[in-house]
């Protein structure tokens, strides 16, 4: 089967053939020729199946009739991350290079002036992350009933970063008549419902099974011990090991503060690293990403909801710093390699008490995972058995500092006392994520808090809603956002910070009125 067979317009064809694409992929062929017919699909796939251009094509071929009218977009697609958003607008541009139509980007972490400006001239695609969006609609700047097609991308993502309710309110602010194009890699129950109520006879396309691991792709556990300066000289001693083979990398954990420690860490020992995670600012994380999509940076230290969905295509390994928690994410993260064909290589690696999760992992793939040298039980005491033993010899006494001397041969720094406050070159959002003790001691003052909260206050005035569920969603491997009521009070307490402070903007005005005494 070709291009030409599925229906699409002569100007989408010559783009496609301009791109190098000769033959559609699974998804394409079955996804495009219904969705040209206008009828709603229902994709199952993940990304690297070309999913992306299964909704573009047909869509630029449908957007060649008609125009666009200020503030109303004819299309929507909308993306859990801005990343992935910015990813479809390329797309689009690829794509889309023989048609004249406006394109609107609505993500967060950049000003609403441009993207005003946008929606005034119309958008014929309009590509948003949800907050965002809302955040547009709630301004007056946006009418969402001239929509014709509805691209609902990523669903089982959106459903992770707590964006359903979100969705829901968009679906029912479009009209009826409209087409939906929804795609997701796996189908939980919340999904099925959700397409149950705003898809009508979907067509299913489903490319492979969810879930499926790739089968061009090297996978091997790695033990290690469990303290963090255990688990560095294991990734370091790997990387090391590979290194022939290693093209670049992609160094995933489960937490933002790891991210960082470890970034820190192997830029001590001289890696090439860049840091991805959900709380740098956008520019900041498009930089990374160019950076190493462009091989100026060979390591990438990344957290889930980072680097989710990224098509970095030659990535050529992936190593797990931590064994993912939530088993479907090592499937996406073992995905970022061996991608459009290519072979691949993962290493996860794994102390005693990741034994739950990996189990986890091999039912969900449906398979045991190699181990690289030797299982857990090999692990040697001194190293991963007793979790609070520095390393020593055995029977060697115990002196104070040690563990510092430990760490000081080891090239790394000591971690941060608990109660000081974040250093100016350490990532403030971090620290106060991680380290709730730290937030508690930093808001002690009643002075300092005030202060605190006016600096917060005029940081926020623009950003609100938005930017509070893009950027500060939380990693997966802590707490899922919809359990945000179960998290810790402290911590909750710290995120409202970083948003609004009482009343915020919205305090009445009489609360502003000054006593007389
Ligand atoms: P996606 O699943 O949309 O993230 O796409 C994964 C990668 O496959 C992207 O780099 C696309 O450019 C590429 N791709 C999309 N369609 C095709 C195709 N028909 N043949 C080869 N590569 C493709």
């Amino acid at each position: 089967m070709t291009f030409a067979d599925l229906g699409l317009s002569p100007k989408v064809l010559s783009a496609v053939t301009d791109a190098g694409y000769t033959q559609p992929t699974p998804i394409q062929a079955g996804a495009i020729p219904h969705a040209l017919l206008g009828k709603d699909i229902l994709g199952i796939a993940q990304t690297g199946t070309g999913k992306t251009a299964s909704f573009v094509l047909p869509m630029l071929t449908r957007l060649e009739k008609g125009r666009a009218r200020a503030r109303m977009p004819r299309t929507l697609i909308l993306e859990p991350t801005r990343e992935l958003a910015a990813q479809v607008e390329e797309n689009f541009i690829r794509y889309g290079k023989n048609h004249k139509l406006n394109i609107a980007l609505l993500i967060g972490g950049v000003s609403f002036d441009e993207q005003d400006k946008k929606l005034e001239r119309g958008a014929d695609v309009l590509i948003a992350t949800p907050g965002r969006l809302l955040d547009h609609r709630e301004r007056g700047k946006l009418l969402l009933n001239g929509v014709e097609i509805l691209v609902i991308d990523e669903a089982d993502r959106m459903l992770d970063m707590g964006f359903i309710p979100d969705i829901e309110r968009i679906c029912e602010m479009i009209p009826f008549t409209r087409q939906t194009l929804f795609f997701s890699a796996t189908m939980p129950p919340e999904i099925t419902k959700l397409t149950e109520k705003f898809l009508h006879a979907p067509v299913r396309v489903e490319v492979s099974k969810a879930a499926s691991a790739a089968t061009n792709i090297i996978q091997r556990l790695v033990k290690s011990g469990s303290k963090p300066w255990d688990k560095r000289e294991t990734l370091r001693n790997l990387i090391k090991a590979e290194d022939a083979e290693l093209k670049n990398a992609i160094i995933f954990c489960n937490r933002k503060v790891e991210v960082s420690e470890l970034f820190r860490s192997l830029l001590k020992y001289d890696f090439d690293a860049g840091a991805l995670h959900g709380d740098m600012d956008q520019r900041a994380r498009m930089q990374m990403l160019a950076n190493f999509r462009d091989g100026k940076l060979r390591y990438l230290v990344a957290s889930d909801v980072a680097a989710r969905g990224l098509d970095i295509p030659d990535v050529s390994h992936v190593f797990n710093y931590d064994v993912p928690i939530h088993a479907e994410d090592y499937v996406h993260r073992i995905g970022r390699t061996g991608r459009a064909g290519r072979s691949g290589k993962s290493f996860t690696i794994a102390t005693k008490s990741d034994t739950k999760y990996i189990d986890a992992i091999e039912r969900l793939i449906g398979n045991k995972i190699e181990w690289h040298d030797g299982d857990l039980s090999t692990v040697v005491a001194s190293e991963g058995g007793e979790d609070d033993a520095p390393r020593r010899g055995k029977g060697a006494p115990r002196r104070a500092g040690r563990k510092d001397d430990d760490r000081k041969d080891r090239g790394e720094r000591k971690p941060r006392e608990r109660h000081a406050r974040p250093s100016e070159d350490a990532a403030p959002a971090m620290v106060r994520e991680e380290q709730p003790d730290v937030v508690e001691t930093a808001v002690a003052d009643i002075g300092e808090r005030r202060s605190r909260k006016e600096a917060i206050r005029s940081e926020n005035t623009e950003r609100k809603s938005s930017d509070r569920n893009e950027q500060r969603a939380p990693e997966r491997g802590d707490t899922r956002p919809q359990r945000d009521s179960n998290r810790p009070a402290r911590q909750r307490h710290q995120e409202d910070n970083d948003s609004t402070v009482g009343f915020g903007d919205d305090m009445p005005a009489f609360m502003r009125i000054v006593a007389k005494v």
